[in-house]
């Protein structure tokens, strides 16, 4: 394996996969050589969509993209870096709420494990509402939500 690959780590519930996780891994694909989509299991939250219908849902979408790829992982994060031999933790931006939050986790992170780097990516203003946790509210009202996923879940 060559030692200089550029691996990140695109962790996530995914619940469901968005139009703005998307825009995200568009900006990301000329920054890495591999992409995982790494989707957390924590048995303590309760999923909307399941694991395996969100799996293969992202599969789907990344078929002809030998880059990314998709796994689960249930162990902090940074285990499941050192696991894949990943160097960075890829995350995306909306707003000053997502940063505040995200800030403190990435500085833990690097703390911990301090050969691993957090990059953020900041989502175009056109990705900017949209949210799993809405999504979810929508579709439990019934609303239709294909236009802010990806593909067919
Ligand atoms: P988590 O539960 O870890 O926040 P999510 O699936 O909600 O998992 O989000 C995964 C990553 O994608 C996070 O970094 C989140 O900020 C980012 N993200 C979610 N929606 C968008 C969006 N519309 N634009 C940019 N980044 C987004």
């Amino acid at each position: 394996m060559n030692s200089t690959k550029r691996t990140a780590i695109f962790p996530g519930s995914f619940d469901p996969f968005t139009i703005g996780h998307m825009s995200i891994l568009e900006q990301a694909m000329p920054l890495f050589d591999e992409i995982i989509i790494a989707i957390g299991v924590n048995s303590a939250k309760k999923d909307f969509f399941p694991l395996d219908r969100r799996i293969q849902h992202i599969t789907s979408l990344f078929t002809d993209t030998p880059k990314i790829s998709v796994d689960t992982y249930t162990s902090l994060t940074i285990e499941y870096c050192k696991k894949r031999k990943a160097q960075f933790i890829l995350r995306g931006l909306r707003n000053t709420t997502d940063f505040q939050f995200e800030k403190s986790i990435a500085q833990m992170n690097s703390k911990l494990l301090p050969e691993i780097e957090t990059i953020f990516l900041v989502t175009p203003p056109e990705f900017g509402h949209v949210s799993s946790t809405i999504i979810r509210d929508l579709i439990s009202y019934g609303t239709d939500v294909s236009e802010f996923i990806p593909g067919k879940i």
